[in-house]
């Protein structure tokens, strides 16, 4: 990997330090999911960063994949497990990292389980192994503890502006003989469960990111398309970061830009038995 690259990635992820640590001190009781979304993604900017995607924070059933939404009254309860998303990027480059958060408690085996199982995965990425090899140091940790991976969320590799590239590396064991590569940007994401370790879709959604340029007769719809290329960069986006359009006419035009496949839709992902989820995250370039 060339040095101005590896350059990039390393401030990125020097961020994410500051970004994730300020993050954590806001995760409280009776605080509101958007307040801190806001916050957060403010810091990334100040910092001298983008936001690779919105904030994610995911509670109790659901693993990933929700941001605050345009006016969103969530408030965090004690005993919420929030699942704390943050992606930011230098020029593409990104750093994915994640944490969870019991609201008010200290000690949560689920919680230790998943950041165990990522930072021992991590600690052995190293150029030359396979990826089932990595897969099965997870799912071994995490079944020890007395827990359940999700088995159909998985680590990835990463490139510039593209936050999810192959290889992946599935939370359970598999027989992918595929080598990891000196130079390699890797995300390990562990999701941990007390259900049965399966995510299916849910609603309502507020994660979207654009695929192709395509014709589309609404005002709105152009201007967003538009910014989905120009100002979120292809990276993911949502709702509230589309300033001067209302709520509704949003609504109307990512229907129609869905329906005309100009961008995708990323749902909420719910634990299939209802089933608490913890996860942890951290990326790293396998050198
Ligand atoms: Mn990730």
């Amino acid at each position: 990997m060339e040095e101005e690259i590896l350059k990039k990635y390393k401030k990125a992820h020097d961020i994410s330090d500051d970004v994730l640590e300020f993050a954590e001190t806001l995760v409280k009781p009776n605080v509101k999911t958007l307040e801190m979304a806001e916050k957060i993604e403010k810091m990334i900017i100040d910092k001298g960063a983008k936001p690779s995607w919105p904030v994610n924070f995911s509670i109790n059933e659901i693993a990933a994949h929700v941001t605050p939404r345009i006016n969103d009254t969530t408030i965090l309860k004690e005993g919420d497990l929030v699942k704390v998303d943050i992606g930011c990027h230098i020029d593409g480059y990104i750093s994915d990292r994640a944490f969870t958060i019991c609201v008010g408690e200290k000690n949560h085996e689920m919680i230790e389980s998943s950041k165990k199982a990522t930072l021992e995965a991590l600690k052995a990425m190293k150029p030359g192994i396979k990826c089932c090899e990595v897969s099965e140091i997870i799912e071994d940790i995490v079944t020890v503890s007395g827990f359940n991976t999700v088995k159909n969320l998985s680590g990835h590799s990463m490139s510039q502006y593209n936050q999810h590239e192959s290889p992946s590396i599935p939370n359970c064991k598999t027989n992918d003989q595929t080598i990891i590569e000196s130079g390699t940007p890797m995300a390990i994401e562990v999701f941990t469960t007390n259900g049965n370790g399966w995510v299916i879709e849910s609603e309502p959604t507020s994660i979207y990111q654009f695929i192709e340029d395509r014709p589309v007769r609404m005002p709105e719809a152009r201007k967003i398309l538009q910014m989905s290329i120009n100002e979120f960069q292809g990276l993911p986006f949502t709702q509230r970061w589309i300033k001067n359009i209302s709520e509704f006419k949003i609504e109307m035009a990512l229907k129609s830009l869905i329906e005309a496949e100009a961008i995708q839709k990323f749902p909420p992902l719910k634990e299939e038995s209802n089933s608490n989820v913890a996860v942890w995250e951290d990326t790293k370039i396998v050198l």
